[in-house]
Order: structure tokens, then sequence, then C-alpha cells
């Protein structure tokens, strides 16, 4: 995490600084004594107790965002990117705001299970998933799993003893002018299949024709730290064309279009964020026009920020010695 500003953590009585609000959780104050609290709880203490560095988490900040996404997406399904950061807690807190878990390992998937998660509000993804990640996720009874490549169908269709709601990984070459390391969504990458080419062909058909594998839909995620809202326009009109296509030469109705994260936030004082708004707007005229250029029924769509939920929850309280004064920093 970036470490911004430097803060006197003593009880100076000096003017504090001021917080800005953009990089630290909501509900983060001085109290009376010049000291930072986030929801309530001063970080002295927090240093005092269990040592530093340590991390910090504002709760409030956790929920608020939730339920932000949630009255921003009313009809669609938020799945919380769990890669972001994981904990049993984190994975309790949000399941009860109402969102699903988005998985992409084992032990990911061990630790929201053991919070008490429902199964079926998990999805796993991953590139390159082992044959007994994949049969440790189907008899979870984990709600979808992802296919990134052929080779996982084969694994998969293998692993499942009993019917699996499955997604396919598309990739639908959108350059989100991102670093190159956290574009995801063009083609020629490690994750997901083209949006055309016989491999995605086969990987549909084989999917369709196993007797135990149900293909709902599609997923593709377009990167990270992703500013402008128009490339999730962009996803639904490519996807929503290709799932018409599916319904067209397999006759399978694809119902659910999942459009991964990748919402940026704001890393350092005055950054911009995704504009959730927007977003939810653009979402809903693109499916319209898709839908209805296409003749084809609106599927249900799901998100799956990470970062957009707890990015600006965590602080990192460190304190050190600068100039012969014991300092406490923040993030
Ligand atoms: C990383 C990842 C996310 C979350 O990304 P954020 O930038 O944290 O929102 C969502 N879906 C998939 C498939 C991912 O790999």
């Amino acid at each position: 995490m970036t470490l911004l500003e430097i803060f006197p953590s003593l009880r100076s009585g000096r003017v504090s600084p001021r917080l800005d609000t953009t990089v630290w959780p909501c509900r983060t104050h001085y109290d009376e004594l010049g000291r930072i609290t986030v929801d309530g709880v001063a970080l002295d203490d927090v240093a005092d107790r269990y040592g530093t560095p340590t991390y910090v988490i504002g709760e409030t900040e956790i929920h608020t965002r939730c339920r932000s996404y949630r009255a921003h997406f009313p009809d669609t399904e938020i799945v919380y990117a769990a890669k972001a950061l994981l904990t049993r807690t984190i994975a309790g807190l949000v399941a009860d705001e109402g969102l699903g878990i988005d998985v992409c390992s084992a032990g990911e998937l061990a630790i929201a299970l053991s919070a008490g998660v429902d199964p079926r509000r998990i999805i796993l993804h991953g590139s390159g998933k082992p044959f007994a990640e994949l049969e440790y996720a189907a008899g979870a009874g984990v709600g979808r799993i992802v296919i990134d490549s052929l080779t996982e169908v084969s694994l998969l269709g293998a692993a499942v003893d009993r019917p699996q709601h499955v997604l396919l990984r598309l990739t639908p070459d959108i350059d989100v002018h991102g670093h190159p390391a956290v574009r995801t969504g063009v083609g020629d990458q490690k994750f997901g299949l083209a949006l055309h080419d016989e491999t995605t062909e086969e990987a549909i058909r084989t999917i369709i024709d196993h007797p135990l594998l149900d293909l709902r839909g599609f997923h593709c995620h377009l990167g990270s730290q992703i500013y402008d809202p128009d490339h999730y326009g962009e996803a639904v009109r490519r996807l929503v064309a290709r799932m018409a296509e599916v319904r067209h030469d397999y006759g399978v109705l694809l119902t659910q279009l999942d459009l991964g994260g990748g919402h940026a936030v704001a890393y350092r004082a005055g950054d911009a964020e995704l504009n959730l708004s927007e977003l939810a707007d653009i979402v809903d005229d693109a499916l319209d026009a898709a839908c209805a250029r296409n003749r084809f029924p609106r599927p249900v769509i799901a998100m799956e920020p990470g970062r957009g939920i707890v990015a600006r929850a965590g602080v990192t309280a460190d304190r050190h010695r600068h100039r012969g004064r014991t300092l406490l920093r923040g993030r």
C-alpha cells in the first residue's frame, strides 16, 4: 500500500493535517488527542496492542462499498473478487451484504467455505486450474466454475459427478490501454479463449455435449484499474452478440453474462475512480441495444469488483523513528 502522508502520533496538540477523504476509509477522524481513528479505534492503540506494521481494515468502508454497489446495480449480481483481500471475516462480511464471492484457488475457496459462505454463491475462476482443484470445487458444490481453456473443459468434465454450472471465459479483445500486466481482456494472453476461433468453438461444443456440464453464459475480465466505463459497454455488445450466435448455432440459450472486475480505485490523493452511476447507465444502455439488435433476451449480469470493495478500507499502521520522534504512518 502506498505511504502517502506522515502524521505525528503524539499528543502534541498541534493542528493536524487534513485526512484525504479519497484515500482514507470513511469514518477516519482525529480524536481530541490528535490521534487518527478508523471506525472509532485509534491507530495508536492498534499499534500498541499488535505492534507495527499492522494492516487495519475499516469495516464501515467495506459495508458502505457493498451497499453502494448493490444500490447502483440492483439487478446485477455483485460478486466480491477475493484475491483483493480474503480473510474469514471479510468473506462473512461481504456475504452478509448479499455479495457472492469469486475465488481463484483452492485456498481461497477453503477460506470462503470455512467462513460459512453458501457454496452456491461462490464462483471459481483462475487460469490453469489443476484437476484436484476442479474436483474439490465441484465436490463442494460451488455455484459456477469459470472455464478458461480447452484443457479445463476435459479436466472438469472428468472431475464432476453431478450437474455443474459453468461459464466460459472469453477475451472480447478490448484494449483498455492499461499497463500490459493488467490488460487481460485482449487476445493472445494467458487468460480465457478468443471470442471467435476453433478452440473456442470446440470448447463450447464439448461443454454443451457433456451430460453434467451446464453452460450458463460467458465471463470476461478486461483488466485492472479501468476508468472508462465505455469498455464495459463494448464488452456487453460483443458478448451478447456472441451469446446470440451460440443460440443460433447450438440451440442453447445462455442467460448469464459476467463482466469481471477491474473498477479503478484511488491509490493516491486526488486519483479518480470509476464512476459507478455512469457504469450502470452505460451497461444498461449497451444491454438494451445489444439485446434489441440480436433479438436476444436480457441476460443476468454479474460484476466482480475486488479493489472496488476493499482498497480504500485498508490502512497500514507503521511506527518509526524520525529525527528522534516516534511517528505513526498511515497508508
Ligand atoms: C482480479 C480479478 C477481479 C478483480 O479485479 P479488481 O481490479 O480488484 O476489481 C475480478 N475478476 C477476475 C477474474 C479477476 O482476475
